[in-house]
C-alpha cells in the first residue's frame, strides 16, 4: 500500500502541517490536512475519511472537503469515527452553527448526498471498497479511537493521539501481516508531565508502549509539536529499537 504523510505535526506553521494521511490515495485518515495539500482532482477522489476524535488539528480540513464535494461529479464521501465521536462531531462541528450538516444536501453532479456519516462500534470490523476498518479506543483526554486498516493483504494502524494504552495493541498483535504502526510523540522527555496531563507520549513513553507491540513492523512517531522536533528526533533514535522511525511528511511505499 502507498500512505501518504500530508502532514506529520501537532502544529502547523508554513513548513510544519497538521494530522493527514492517505492511503491508496482514495482512505484518508484524519482531516488536519487535506484540502490544503490536495489538488481539487486529487481530494474527488478520496472516497472516505477515518476521524480518530475531534480536535481541530486533526479535523481542520474536513468542513472544506466536504464543501468542495459540493461541485463534484464524484461518490458521497463516507465519514468513519467510533461512535461516541461521530457524536461529538455532530453536536460540536456540524451542527449548523460552525458548519452545516452537508448528510440532508443533494449534490447537483450526482443526485446523491455529498456526505454519509458511518458511525463504528470498538472492536468491530467493517468492510468498506474491500478494505476492512476496525475502530478502537485508545487513551486520549475526550473520546478517541484508533483504527486498524487492513487492505490488499497488508495491516497499517493508526493510533492517533493517545497518552499510554493497551487495546490497540492487543488488537495490533493479533493483525495478520501489519507493515507499519502510526503512533505518537508530541513532547520531549523534558516534559513529560505536560505530556502526561495531555494524555500524549513523549519517546520515553513510547519506548514503553513499543514493548506491548509485538509485530516485526516500523513504529511511527508522529504529531510532534513545534519547536520540539529536533528533541523529540534525536531521542526517538536514542531508544535504540529499530522499529522505532519518526514519521515525515512523504510517500512512503509499504
Ligand atoms: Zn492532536
Ligand atoms: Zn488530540
Amino acid at each position: 500500500m502507498r500512505l501518504k504523510v500530508l502532514g506529520a505535526y501537532g502544529a502547523s506553521d508554513a513548513e510544519h502541517n497538521l494530522t493527514g494521511y492517505l492511503l491508496d490515495d482514495w482512505l484518508a485518515i484524519d482531516a488536519g490536512t487535506l484540502t490544503s495539500k490536495l489538488s481539487f482532482a486529487q481530494q474527488a477522489r478520496v472516497q472516505a475519511v477515518f476521524i480518530t476524535h475531534p480536535h481541530a488539528d486533526h479535523i481542520r480540513d474536513l468542513p472544506h472537503l466536504i464543501l468542495n464535494r459540493f461541485a463534484q461529479a464524484s461518490p458521497s464521501l463516507t465519514i468513519f469515527a467510533s461512535r461516541d465521536v461521530m457524536d461529538l462531531l455532530m453536536k460540536n462541528v456540524f451542527n449548523g452553527i460552525v458548519w452545516p450538516d452537508f448528510s440532508s444536501v443533494i449534490a447537483p453532479a450526482t443526485g446523491k448526498s455529498v456526505v454519509q456519516y458511518r458511525p463504528l462500534a470498538p472492536g468491530k470490523k467493517v468492510v468498506f471498497n474491500s478494505v476492512t476498518l476496525t475502530a478502537i479506543p485508545v487513551d486520549h483526554q475526550i473520546p478517541a479511537s484508533g483504527v486498524i486498516v487492513e487492505m490488499g493483504g497488508q495491516g497499517i494502524v493508526f493510533t492517533g493521539d493517545t497518552g499510554p494504552t493497551q487495546k490497540i495493541w492487543k488488537q495490533t498483535n493479533n493483525t495478520p501481516n501489519v507493515v507499519a504502526v502510526v503512533t505518537e510523540a508530541s513532547f520531549p522527555n523534558d516534559q513529560q508531565q505536560l505530556a502526561d496531563d495531555t494524555a500524549h507520549l513523549t519517546p520515553e513513553t513510547f519506548g514503553n508502549e513499543l514493548k506491548k507491540i509485538t509485530v516485526d513492523a516500523p513504529v511511527y512517531a508522529s504529531h510532534r509539536k513545534i519547536p520540539f522536533e529536533r528533541d523529540i528526533e534525536s531521542q526517538i533514535r536514542n531508544l535504540r529499537d529499530r522499529r522505532a522511525r519518526v514519521l515525515l511528511e512523504k510517500n512512503y511505499t509499504l
